[in-house]
């Protein structure tokens, strides 16, 4: 899609990301709101970074004989809307204006079916106990102040806030804090438990 030079968002798509066209999307319901946005981590295999098996998984051409814990994957239709890797690059696999596939079963706030007013956006990284890049911060805080510029987002939360004992990511080293600091704002437009 050409991306006109003079706005930052084309149709959902951000000038900033590569472009990288996943099928895994539907629309939203009419008339959604855009209020959320779900911070995710995710590594193909777990813990190897850098593989591009990621963007090969969220675009259904994941080769499953690679490794064994692709095994499990065969079949797994899955999608987000953004992708923040190691070295910082960023990637767009679905426009915002649609419904990615990243939430699974959820709730949040007492509304369930987050996938259909929310944004998702995966970090490269370890499920447990891994860290991340400053760089990833860093991409991550100007995508969401760009995001505020152009959605009514009230809220950011972990995979692991709206889908409580079924999901982990970001984990605990994905601080909370920094990221909510890089972006001026109040503590409420985070999960309670990590406030400070
Ligand atoms: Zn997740």
């Amino acid at each position: 899609m050409q991306h006109p030079d003079s706005e930052l968002w084309f149709e959902g798509w951000y000038r900033f990301a590569k472009q990288v066209g996943s099928p895994n999307f539907g629309q939203r319901p009419a008339n959604t709101k855009i209020q959320l946005v779900v911070i995710h981590s995710i590594s193909l295999p777990p813990n190897e970074f850098g593989t591009g098996h990621i963007e090969e998984f969220f675009t259904n051409r994941l080769n499953h004989d690679l490794h064994p814990y692709f095994e499990g994957l065969r079949g797994v239709k899955v999608s987000s809307h953004f992708l923040i890797k190691r070295n910082s690059d960023l990637i767009q696999f679905v426009s915002c204006s649609d419904r990615a596939w990243h939430a699974g079963e959820s709730s949040y706030k007492g509304r369930d079916n987050c996938n259909d007013f929310s944004i998702g956006i995966e970090l490269e990284g370890a499920e447990f106990g891994g860290t991340f890049e400053q760089g990833q911060y860093e991409t991550l805080s100007a995508l969401c102040a760009s995001l505020l510029m152009e959605y009514p987002i009230e809220h950011f939360a972990g995979h692991e806030h709206i889908a409580r004992g079924r999901k982990k990511d970001p984990g605990d080293q994905f601080n909370w804090l920094k990221f909510q600091k890089s972006l001026g704002l109040q503590s409420s437009y985070f999960p309670d438990q990590v406030r400070n």
